[in-house]
């Protein structure tokens, strides 16, 4: 087992309380959706639900895969339910949402992973909130021919898919995942329609090094990634791959400034950015620049 360390004194929540963050708790019970927000025991959650942004998790809560990092539970999920697109486009009219974010577990069991599915729930919000953004953050699709074109040409706003980690620690922290296989995912996203904004992010305090990020963000660059978010892992149990380090304030300021350099549109990189943590501003900044 891994210890869980003690958290230093920039990494600083705030209390759920808010009576926002009860009625979009109560929306996400009220619809059955699922949320990473509360999968993953984001920290992030009260801040994000008081501001009714939340990030929905399609396809069950069962994971196909067990990255060491993820606190979703592995095993053989339930079958789809096709009930869910429009309950996930009422919950986002409902919010009156400017920007969404999807996600889902990993469905190596279906032959499409899943592609159809993302699909249709972009297509039901687009139709019951047409103004509100749509991100999707999603599995890699490895060994899923023509998954990818399906999600594509659904035309989600932005396009997300995590890298997670630096190659050297995929086979502890990803195994089940290709590196190559993740960043050609998002090259191909790019490829077949360059209005799809792409994004990408990093977790950091697992043990890689500086030189070592690096390199991801100028492979992420060479794919024309737009959007980077770099945060802090937090380790979610002592089953889960240790905490090595808690970077600094400073050194995520670094890392901020090495992205921009590199030329990415979007750069958020502070210990408790999250991939959708902001994902609603920012966005929204980066369409009214
Ligand atoms: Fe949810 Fe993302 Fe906010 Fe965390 S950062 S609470 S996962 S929307
Ligand atoms: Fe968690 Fe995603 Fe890995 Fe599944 S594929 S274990 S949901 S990080």
């Amino acid at each position: 087992d891994n210890p869980i360390r003690r958290k230093p004194d920039w990494i600083r929540v705030r209390a759920p309380g808010h009576p926002v963050y009860h009625e979009t708790r109560a929306l996400m019970r009220e619809n059955n959706l699922a949320t990473v927000c509360e999968e993953a025991a984001c920290p992030n959650i009260g801040e994000c639900w008081s501001q009714r942004h939340a990030t929905m998790m399609i396809m069950g809560e069962i994971c196909t895969r067990a990255c060491s990092f993820c606190n979703v539970r592995t095993g053989l999920p339930e079958a789809l339910d096709d009930g869910e697109p429009q309950r996930v486009a009422d919950a986002v009219a409902r919010l009156a949402l400017r920007h969404v974010v999807i996600t889902s577990v990993d469905r190596d069991d279906l032959p499409d992973g899943g592609a159809a599915h993302f699909a249709a729930v972009i297509g039901a919000i687009r139709a019951a909130a047409p103004d509100t953004t749509i991100e999707i953050l999603t599995p890699d699709f490895l060994r899923k021919p023509g998954a990818l074109e399906i999600v594509v040409a659904a035309k989600p706003d932005v396009f997300n898919h995590n890298l997670e980690t630096v190659p050297r620690l995929y086979p502890s922290i990803r195994p089940g995942a290709r590196y190559y296989q993740s960043l050609r995912l998002l090259d191909r996203v790019k490829l077949l329609d360059p209005t799809i904004f792409t994004k990408s992010g990093l977790m950091v305090g697992l043990g890689e090094e500086r030189p070592e990020i690096l390199q991801v963000m100028d492979d992420m660059r060479v794919a024309d990634v737009d959007f980077i978010t770099i945060g802090q892992y937090l380790q979610p149990t002592v089953k889960h791959a240790a905490l090595e380090k808690f970077v600094t304030p400073d050194e995520f300021a670094d890392y901020a400034a090495m992205a921009r350099a590199r030329g990415f549109l979007m750069v958020s990189s502070t210990p408790l950015t999250r991939s959708s943590y902001h994902a609603d501003s920012d966005f929204a900044q980066l369409r009214a620049a």
